[in-house]
């Protein structure tokens, strides 16, 4: 099975699909947690050049190229050898966020002819961890290192992405299950945890 966790920055997606890959390694499955932009090898090294160094460095478009090249590094190397090993896929964003984040730069057409040209899958189930900007806001700049780029959107922008994200679970409401983030991230797990026990089970 695969699985993918979204939001916006400082939402609690990466603590979420780390709390849900010790529990079900716990009750014995084999998760593979995994991430992006990343993942592999060489998706990490995509990553650092995209998120390290001057924020204006590539254009929209080459940045979309070069998400898209990791993404297919990533699943050629990490994600399609694990689940056909039996594990569950565990990733933090996928093709979601390249929707989003590239998509709102008016690419959103480009990123779908992009997508079904050279990725081609989407994740079984899709976690997206819905929270109050101002609380994701304060979280996510506290954690931003000084190495990585952190996307300051401002306040208004993170409500739009928000909205954003709430309106592509809308376009693919069999995928997108929408979690309320705003509580205790031991509560929220527990609703995951459910949500994934039964989608095995099915
Ligand atoms: O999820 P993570 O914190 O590792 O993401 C790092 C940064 O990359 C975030 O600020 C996010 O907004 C940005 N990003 C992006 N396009 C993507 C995925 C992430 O701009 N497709």
């Amino acid at each position: 099975m695969f699985l993918s966790f979204e939001g916006i920055d400082g939402s609690g997606k990466s603590t979420q699909a780390r709390l849900l890959a010790e529990r079900l390694k716990a009750e014995g499955c084999v998760p593979v947690l995994t991430r992006e932009p990343g993942g592999s090898p060489g998706a990490e090294e995509i990553r650092a050049l995209v998120l390290q160094g001057e924020p204006d460095r590539w254009s929209p478009e080459t940045e979309l190229l070069l998400f898209t090249a990791a993404r297919r590094d990533h699943l050629e190397r990490t994600i399609r050898p694990a689940l056909a090993a039996g594990s569950i896929v565990i990733c933090d964003r996928f093709a979601d966020s390249t929707r989003m984040y590239q998509g709102r730069q008016g690419l959103r057409a480009t990123v779908d002819q992009l997508h079904s040209l050279m990725i081609g899958t989407e994740p079984d189930m899709t976690l997206l961890i819905d929270m109050d900007p101002v609380a994701a806001l304060s979280r996510a700049k506290a954690r931003a290192t000084a190495e990585e780029r952190f996307e300051d959107f401002g306040l208004a922008l993170q409500q739009q992405m928000r909205a954003d994200f709430l309106a592509l679970a809308r376009e693919f409401p069999d995928r997108i299950r929408v979690i309320d983030g705003n509580r205790d991230p031991a509560e929220v797990a527990s609703e995951i945890h459910a949500l994934v026990t039964a989608q095995l089970s099915e």
